[in-house]
């Protein structure tokens, strides 16, 4: 087992400084507050529905109050732009009220047998763990979060131990809004202890998480040891496609933020470009110019859209990309302090290189030209992932067809939007398995009872 730190130093990606130390949990405080959450589940599973939507509500509405609080805290931890953590916040306050709605709405079918009445319900699981990543960490903790309390379960979540300290905020707000202790415990700790333990952990129903394929196979395999339920949100590597008769000035304004956004950190970043061989040129002079007006610089400006990456470890794995690579535009960057690194567009000699296959998690984007549709469908499927895309054209049929086509589970026409609170959002592939937000994440919180009740 690994040896464990007493205290982890949080650090700021646009400054290198430490802004926090904080104490590193072990196998002991995860074994606590999974029991802190199973002595906590009979009662919680028992609220009243009605209540339990009052205490949820109760959370948005706190989120709400203290909401550029955590936008700030988010930016300094993550290196975001503030006005991107600022609507992350708002999306977390959405999730929240969204599921709200959702405890006095969990219920099932009748269905005609003969002999007897049949019903289903849906039921809590018991204690869920929650595994999250360092790139939208409230976001997305408040996507597993308000779901799985909503059904009735309780939870451990183990945020990236690069960037917690939002998720420790969570963990006050949801005490303050009067839910009980125990009902929702936050463990921060080394994925490779923390997590592990979770995952095996016999009193835990269900793991939901969030991060790199890699790990996400191994927690799959480990998790199938006891039966866990399993929800996994992985890598992509994402195709927006922009045929020749797209609005191109449209498309190419759009495109840096589909890639560049979050410093290009996010699982559906849009990093390869397939365009029409015929609209290459004026598509790539057009994104070129939207590159150099998109602002990168200090995250706590609010004009700023792009900030630095998470380390210096990953500022050099994403710089290992343009080794060998034909740049044909690039961006600008801060020099330092700070995990900075200049946004760039590449021509790929094929489709077969590192930069077109491999997750980048960087803000470097392929330019791919296509001859015609099947060729841009057959090009945006060849990829081990299948998390999001977009098509962008004015014939109505064909963006259709191809949305169709696309083998991913989030797509967008004439726009590279991702991720709505009340939509399904997930990957095909090896992008992951459920769904989380919308109407169905509710189904991977819950087990489905069927019971028979004989009249005759
Ligand atoms: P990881 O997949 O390693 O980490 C995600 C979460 O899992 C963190 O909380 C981490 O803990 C935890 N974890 C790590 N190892 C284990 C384990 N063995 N068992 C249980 N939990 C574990 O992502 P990285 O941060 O290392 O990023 C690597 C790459 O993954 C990125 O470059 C990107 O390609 C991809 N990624 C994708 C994300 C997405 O949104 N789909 C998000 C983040 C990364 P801790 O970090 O505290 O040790």
């Amino acid at each position: 087992m690994a040896v464990i730190e007493e205290y982890v130093d949080i650090v700021e990606p646009a400054t290198e400084s430490v802004i926090s130390t904080i104490p590193r949990a072990g196998m002991a405080e995860t074994d606590a507050a999974v029991a802190a959450a199973k002595a906590a589940y009979p009662a919680w599973s028992s609220v009243a529905p009605g209540e339990r939507a009052g205490l949820l509500r109760r959370v948005s509405g706190l989120i709400e109050e203290r909401g550029e609080e955590l936008a700030l805290l988010e930016a300094r931890n993550v290196g975001k732009p503030i006005s991107d953590a600022r609507g992350e916040v708002g999306m977390v306050i959405d999730t929240f009220a969204y599921y709200a709605g959702a405890p006095e709405r969990l219920m099932g079918q009748t269905i005609p047998v003969p002999g007897g009445m049949n019903f289903t319900f849906r039921e809590s699981m018991g204690v869920v763990a929650l595994i999250t990543p360092w790139n939208f960490p409230l976001a997305i903790a408040s996507w597993a979060v308000a779901p799985a309390l909503a059904a009735g379960n309780t939870v451990v979540l183990k945020p990236a131990e690069l960037t917690p300290l939002t998720a420790m905020q969570l963990q006050q707000i949801v005490l303050d809004a009067g839910v009980p202790e125990g009902v929702f415990n936050v463990v921060v700790g080394p994925g490779n202890v923390v997590g592990e333990r979770l995952v095996e952990h016999p009193d835990v129903s269900k793991v939901s998480f969030t991060g790199s394929t890699e790990v996400g196979k191994r927690i799959s395999a480990r998790a199938s040891e006891t039966f866990k339920r399993v929800t996994l949100e992985l890598g992509g590597k994402s195709a927006n496609i922009v045929f020749a008769d797209a609005d191109l000035e449209k498309a190419a304004e759009a495109a840096p933020s589909s890639v560049f956004g979050n410093s290009g950190q996010d699982c559906c970043a849009r990093s390869r470009v397939l365009v029409e061989r015929s609209a290459v040129d004026r598509f790539v002079e057009l994104f070129s110019q939207s590159m150099q007006e998109f602002r990168v610089g200090d995250p706590l400006d609010s004009s700023t859209q792009m900030g630095p990456l998470i380390t210096a470890r990953d500022r050099d794995r994403v710089a290992s990309f343009l080794e060998g690579a034909t740049v044909i535009a690039r961006g600008t960057a801060p020099d330092g302090p700070g995990f900075w690194f200049a946004p760039a567009i590449v021509l790929p000699g094929s489709n077969n290189d590192r930069v077109v296959r491999e997750e980048i998690f960087g803000p470097i984007v392929s330019i791919i030209p296509f001859d015609n549709e099947d060729e841009a469908v057959m090009i945006a499927n060849d990829t081990i992932y299948g998390l999001s895309g977009s098509v962008w054209t004015e014939n109505g049929s064909r963006a259709l067809r191809v949305a169709r086509a696309i083998e991913a589970g989030t797509l967008s026409v004439n726009s590279n939007w991702s991720v709505r609170v009340n939509t399904p959002y997930g990957g095909f592939k090896q992008s992951g398995i459920g769904r989380t937000l919308g109407p169905n994440a509710l189904n991977y919180y819950t087990e489905l009872k069927n019971v028979y009740v004989a009249t005759n």
